[in-house]
């Protein structure tokens, strides 16, 4: 390391293959001992403060309509980070954001590379906060358990890489179980799965209880996912079999709609909760038991308070030496949903700051009636560039 600060010191213009190295070699390498460097900050004596704010954006209705960029949103990003944007290390960060979504399906490494890709700035997994990102906290009380995975997507990739063991996705699952499904024959659309290929599956679901159920994105085929969780649910976790105790039942959010490309809110993960509840307390003596998590469970945004300390402390890797980091001032949420984001950040308190846009589900003149924000812009980057004045960023 010492040959490296010579080198450093005596030929600035290096700069640049050490930051290859510092990409390399991850963030730890990011610490000199008594001199920091990081992307287009240069060397200082003295390592810069990070804001003593925050930004957490919703995606759908946002950042993005459908896959598309909207409300100019990639320009908006980029003005949160030093010159080099797209630099492979979070170092480039310059404030401090994460995404807040209640959408799902991938795990959050994917989604970050999509998310990079369409909106043409470096994002870390860290960033990226889904409405099922939470269900990794349930890791040690079903790690061993059969669990069915069900959404669009890859809900069984995302349960797996959490770290549970033993996870079916919905699709897989009725597979196990002929004529489950009695619409089956009639949807020429869906491709027939080639299951009984998990071999790292160590148990049996014929014969083996499901443990829980996790609704880890929106439901592709309401029809055949309501009737093998009705299975499910009122069997005690074996299809076909007498009455048991309803296993537990999560579900990654409770959006009844969302903005997606359609002119019109479509319907969302609490609408397919609805019609499931509804339908399972008319056939079976007790009512459906669940846990939904996804904003505006205050849960939600004090998880998220945590994630940006946790942003900020890669982003700004020295920090810990210095002292640790200071609370936020102001944490702002962007979003466009007035009863869930708006509402969410209201009731989460200080130090929340919620700007509602209108590029999504709100779409009115002034500010909503029952839920109002602090701040009503027609974009993010409107939001952003209030942000960044507000709090003397240039
Ligand atoms: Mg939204």
């Amino acid at each position: 390391m010492s040959s490296l600060l010579h080198l450093l010191l005596k030929q600035p213009q290096s700069l640049s293959s050490l930051n290859n190295l510092v990409s390399n070699n991850g963030a730890k390498a990011l610490s000199i001992p008594g001199l920091l460097y990081s992307r287009r900050r240069g060397l200082h004596s003295s390592p810069p403060k990070p804001p003593s704010f925050a930004i957490a954006f919703d995606i759908d209705g946002v950042i993005l309509r459908g896959e598309t960029p909207i409300g100019g949103s990639p320009q908006a990003l980029r003005r949160l980070y030093y010159d080099s944007a797209t630099a492979a290390t979070i170092s480039a960060l310059k404030i401090p954001y994460v995404f807040l979504t209640n959408g799902g399906g991938v795990p959050e490494s994917k989604r970050a590379k999509d998310l990079a890709r369409q909106l043409g700035v470096n994002i870390s997994p860290l960033q990226v906060i889904q409405g099922h990102t939470p269900f990794k906290q349930l890791v040690k009380r079903f790690e061993n358990d059969l669990i069915v995975a069900v959404g669009k997507g890859e809900p069984a990739v995302v349960m797996s890489e959490y770290g549970f063991k033993n996870v079916l996705s919905i699709d897989d699952y009725a597979s196990f179980f002929d004529n489950i499904d009695p619409l089956a024959q009639y949807k020429k659309w869906k491709e027939i799965q080639a299951v009984k290929q998990h071999a790292s599956l160590t148990i049996n679901p014929d014969s083996e209880r499901v443990g829980a159920v996790f609704v880890v994105s929106d439901s592709i085929d309401w029809s055949r996912d309501i009737q093998v969780l009705c299975d499910i649910l009122r069997t005690g976790g074996l299809p076909g079999r007498e009455t048991a105790h309803q296993p537990p039942l999560f579900f990654a959010s409770d959006d009844l709609a969302y903005q997606a490309l359609f002119p019109a809110e479509r319907l969302g993960m609490g609408a397919f909760r609805i019609a499931l509840e509804s339908i399972f307390n008319s056939i079976h003596p007790k009512d459906m038991e669940y846990t939904s998590y996804g904003k505006p469970h205050p849960f939600v945004f004090k998880n998220a308070e945590n994630v940006l300390t946790q942003v900020v402390q890669s982003a700004y890797n020295n920090i810990e030496a210095d002292g640790g980091t200071e609370p936020f001032k102001t944490l702002y949420m962007v979003g466009d949903n007035p009863s869930i984001d708006i509402k969410g950040a209201r009731q989460a308190g200080s130090p929340w700051f919620s700007i509602l846009t209108r590029t999504g589900v709100f779409k009115g003149e002034g500010n909503h009636t029952e839920h109002p924000a602090d701040l009503v812009v027609d974009t993010v980057e409107e939001a952003v560039d209030y942000i960044l004045r507000k709090e003397h960023i240039c």
